[in-house]
């Protein structure tokens, strides 16, 4: 069998804005982020870092747009 052709991998992370639901400000986060980003008005922290993909985290934060 031939062996399938590996594709060049493409990144995987990406941007998202997400919204604050402490105070409704949107902040701009990396989803392989390895520091816990906090919202730039009220400092709750959006995501929580995990060594590899980062967790948004849901009930702090909602995801509006993904961005690049
Ligand atoms: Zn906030």
């Amino acid at each position: 069998m031939k062996k399938t052709k590996i594709l060049i991998p493409a990144p995987r992370s990406r941007f998202y804005k997400v919204i604050c639901r402490t105070c409704g400000a949107e902040n701009i986060v990396f989803s392989h982020s390895t520091f816990p980003a906090r919202c730039k008005v009220c400092g709750t922290q959006l995501v929580q870092p995990t060594g590899g993909k980062a967790r948004i985290l849901k009930d702090k934060a909602e995801i509006v747009a993904e961005l690049g």
